[in-house]
């Protein structure tokens, strides 16, 4: 058996206000290409006082991005490069500061300002050739453990599929607790469950194993901490959650995610519901599947105030339904990893809208 031997962050930097070592961390790295930093923000921050501490000097250039009419795009990360090589030419590197949206962005960047042609002829797994320039992430929402994986996931013409390699790795991390506070509740608790959903996935198949299961359990604690105490939105429990999503990362890095994420890939895919929110309608209905982790997510739901929408598979198509299935289907390390070798005798396509129909 071939065990992976995979590639972590380079660096790590946590703790509240190390966003402001920013400027420090990257300016040895100037002295790379044409001596200037490309920086990806939310559009979230334009306005806000974080835009003012940005660190950047004249010569970088800043872009914000709305990332919520819909999740990244393979033409929306080559337009960007085309726009920052015809205007400065090589960056020394990339810093992406927002939610798993923007450092997947980033990330996809970095890898594309040196490689040749789409970003569409690079999704999968190893297919980009040159390193890309160096790429700093700063996350101000947790949950998608973007800022660790070895990802960048682009929506293109005909697939949601990550640019996935080594390369794509963050050379820096900068965990600063203090720029999650400001996510509005509902936001929170998606983003948030997405780590405790990939450490229940994790947790529950063939690919664990002690790596795997130690950073999901570590991570669920944290989770618990948050989502069910008396008071989840004190700051000591913005340290914890954004924790909790670097170890629900961590754990999937040496396991794999299961039921939930197959039927999620289908429902972003046709209907483009955003990837933590679809997580959130489906995983409520996998009672029978994860029944203690449904259980307790079912609790946090409670307890935060969370209403999810119901009866939605209603109003769907047989010919939608089937589409769903179809990109869920085609996940088939998911659903291994969930049911086990045999999986193919679980996970057929009826099976699969049968899931879809329970929502
Ligand atoms: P996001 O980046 O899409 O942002 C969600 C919302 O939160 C946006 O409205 C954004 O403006 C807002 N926001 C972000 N920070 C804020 C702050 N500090 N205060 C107020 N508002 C703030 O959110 P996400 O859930 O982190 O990321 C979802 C994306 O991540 C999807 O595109 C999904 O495909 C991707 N993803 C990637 C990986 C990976 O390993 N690469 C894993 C899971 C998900
Ligand atoms: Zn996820």
């Amino acid at each position: 058996m071939q065990h992976k031997n995979f590639k972590n962050i380079d660096r790590v930097v946590f703790g509240r206000g190390s966003f402001n070592q920013l400027s420090e961390i990257i300016e040895p790295v100037r002295k790379e290409n044409n001596h200037y930093f490309v920086f990806i923000v939310d559009n979230y921050f334009k306005d806000k006082e974080l835009s003012k501490r940005l660190q950047n000097k004249p010569e970088d250039l800043v872009y914000f991005i709305d990332v919520d009419p819909h999740e990244p795009t393979t033409e929306q990360v080559d337009s960007l490069r085309d726009d920052i090589l015809s205007k400065k030419g090589l960056p020394s590197g990339v810093i992406g500061i927002g939610g798993g949206s923007i450092m997947d962005i980033a990330k996809a960047l970095s890898l594309m300002l040196t490689n040749e042609g789409s970003s569409t002829q690079y999704q999968g797994l190893n297919l980009i050739k040159k390193p890309g320039v160096y790429h700093l992430g700063v996350p101000t929402i947790s949950g998608t453990g973007a800022e660790v994986s070895m990802t960048a996931v682009l929506t293109g013409p005909e697939k949601k599929l990550g640019l996935k390699c080594d390369y794509t790795v963050f050379n820096q991390v900068i965990l600063d607790p203090e720029l999650i506070a400001t996510v509005p509740n509902d936001k929170w608790f998606y983003t948030g469950m997405d780590t405790y959903i990939h450490c229940i996935e994790s947790e529950n198949g063939i690919k664990k194993n002690a790596f795997s299961t130690a950073y999901a359990q570590a991570s669920l604690k944290l989770c618990r901490e948050v989502y069910l105490d008396e008071n989840p939105r004190k700051p000591e429990n913005d340290d914890k959650l954004m924790v909790a999503s670097l170890m629900g990362g961590l754990s999937l890095t040496y396991s794999e995610v299961g039921v939930c994420h197959a039927l999620s890939y289908g429902l972003s895919k046709i209907l483009g519901y955003k990837h933590c929110y679809a997580n959130c309608v489906i995983f409520q209905h996998l009672e029978d599947i994860y029944p203690e982790g449904v259980k307790e997510f079912k609790k946090m739901l409670e307890k935060n105030k969370i209403e999810l929408p119901q009866n939605l598979s209603k109003e769907w198509s047989d010919e939608t339904i089937t589409a769903m299935a179809n990109v869920s289907y085609n996940l088939p390390f998911m659903w291994q990893h969930a049911f086990g070798e045999n999986y193919k005798e679980i996970a057929t396509i009826d099976f699969i809208k049968g899931l879809f129909k329970r929502l």
